[in-house]
């Protein structure tokens, strides 16, 4: 059985006529199991409506609940209207039905988070999760209007994970045996639409995988039932050399190793859930990420190995960044200075995205959080310490070498007057990043890609 995960993402669940697109493209499947992620937006209403509930403000997050309410049904009658059925009236009522309940389940939690005053990470990922929660049933059913034989599966009962609310880690020995029942689906000839992003914690509390996390559901997936393929369908004709909303020479990649498109997800290229790869990449299946709106465009093709003899692969970017500097007092160097830097960031299980050291002092730049001044105090007590926010981190991924000669000079001509903070470079990474301030990112990525793409 050629079995083909499909996931759909928040712009291509955005309203009834995107819907109908999602669902012609799923028709061409003979056993697809298809993961969808919340309508646009939803997501984002539904965190901060958990967050205007932890600060006493319960009617505006009610009142977010019963506009997300109503943009749901409204997407579903829209889709009937264009869509006629014998089964509109049992369709329409079953939708309303679920989407009432869940809607109903999401005001308590906001109650319930309004007493507390506080937004557990557990609450919020409750909260989080019901816009996949809605979204897949409703599609589910809508699927049914255009004659596909859909199962809604409810991501709970296959994907299964530790209790890290907010980031979760998946069982995968678990997910592997859950997802057995998803074969069963497919050789009755059924379509399994699942919601991405979230799954349950040992003792059945929601988790989340984490923001973009239904890219991972869909790979989790993939990856236990060694799919053919893995098809991210997003707005964009696959991964680009550099993001088109902002750098608009980027050019489509045809061909992306899993090591650079890991690279370029976690340096900001917003295509993929930079842990999407690590399953797809076990058992060896390609990943696909296909534009929605242009089918019949090629898209890009994720594999292991792409001897790709580019001197340079793509440009990304990210904004909200830090830099953090810690110079050792004299009395504390070397090693013994470095280990209380490097466990402090274990301590808050700090992601960094650029370090640069010498034996006595260290230089970080890495996503401005909330435990950046806890992190400043701590540092205190071993050397120096100076914060700078509203950082900009550019990201040169996939340089070769031997060929840096002629590209760093490209890339340094490009920046121009522009202030560097920082520059790290690592051969094996094959990635060289800048730090520059926040205002002058996309200024610089413009000039850097145009440099060593077009110049
Ligand atoms: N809806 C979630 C998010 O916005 C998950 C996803 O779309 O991948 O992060
Ligand atoms: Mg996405």
């Amino acid at each position: 059985m050629q079995i083909y995960v499909l996931k759909f993402g928040g712009t291509s669940m955005a309203d009834h006529k995107t819907w109908k697109q999602v669902l012609e493209i799923i028709k061409k499947y003979e056993h697809p199991i298809v993961v969808v992620s919340a309508t646009a937006r939803t997501t984002r209403q539904l965190v901060r409506a958990g967050k205007l509930a932890a600060q006493d403000k319960l009617e505006e997050a009610l009142e977010i609940a019963d506009e997300i309410k109503v943009r749901h049904n409204k997407i579903v009658e829209d889709f009937l209207e264009e869509n006629p059925s014998e089964k509109k009236t049992l369709i329409l009522d079953s939708c309303r039905k679920n989407t009432e309940a869940k809607i109903g389940k999401l005001n308590k939690l906001l109650a319930y988070t309004q007493k507390a005053g506080t937004l557990s990470p557990q609450m919020s990922d409750a909260i989080a999760s019901m816009g996949e929660q809605i979204s897949s049933y409703l599609l589910a059913q809508c699927g049914l209007v255009l004659g596909i034989l859909t199962q809604h599966i409810e991501a709970r009962k296959i994907i299964k994970t530790d209790a890290e609310y907010g980031r979760a880690n998946p069982n995968r020995l678990l997910i592997n045996q859950k997802c057995g029942s998803l074969e069963t689906v497919l050789e009755s000839g059924f379509t399994p639409i699942i919601g991405g992003f979230y799954g349950e914690a040992p003792d059945k509390t929601v988790t989340t995988l984490g923001f973009e996390g239904s890219d991972y559901t869909a790979s989790l997936i993939g990856g236990a039932m060694s799919a053919t393929a893995i098809e991210i369908w997003t707005d964009v004709s696959g991964v680009y050399t550099g993001d088109p909303r902002y750098i608009p020479d980027a050019q489509p990649l045809l061909e992306l190793s899993y090591y650079d498109a890991t690279e370029m997800a976690y340096f900001g290229a917003k295509v993929l859930h930079p842990s999407t790869l690590k399953p797809a990449q076990e058992r060896n299946i390609p990943v696909w990420v296909k534009n929605m709106f242009e089918p019949e465009a090629e898209g890009t093709r994720i594999v292991r190995s792409s001897d790709h003899n580019r001197e340079v692969l793509a440009l990304s970017f990210k904004t909200e960044m830090a830099i953090l500097t810690v110079s050792a007092y004299e009395t504390l160097m070397g090693y013994s200075f470095l280990t209380k830097v490097f466990s402090s960031l274990k301590d808050h299980q700090l992601a960094v995205d650029a370090v640069n050291t010498t034996e006595a002092s260290v230089t970080i730049a890495l996503s401005d959080t909330e435990v950046l001044d806890q992190l400043s105090k701590e540092f205190i007590e071993i050397g120096h310490v100076s914060v700078e926010r509203g950082k900009g981190l550019i990201s040169v991924i996939g340089c070769t070498i031997d060929k840096m000669d002629g590209l760093s000079g490209r890339i340094f001509s490009a920046l121009g007057n522009t202030k560097v903070d920082m520059i790290s470079f690592t051969k094996e990474k094959r990635i060289v990043n800048f730090v520059v301030d926040e205002g002058e990112t996309v200024e610089a990525s413009k000039a850097i890609h145009q440099a060593i793409f077009t110049g």
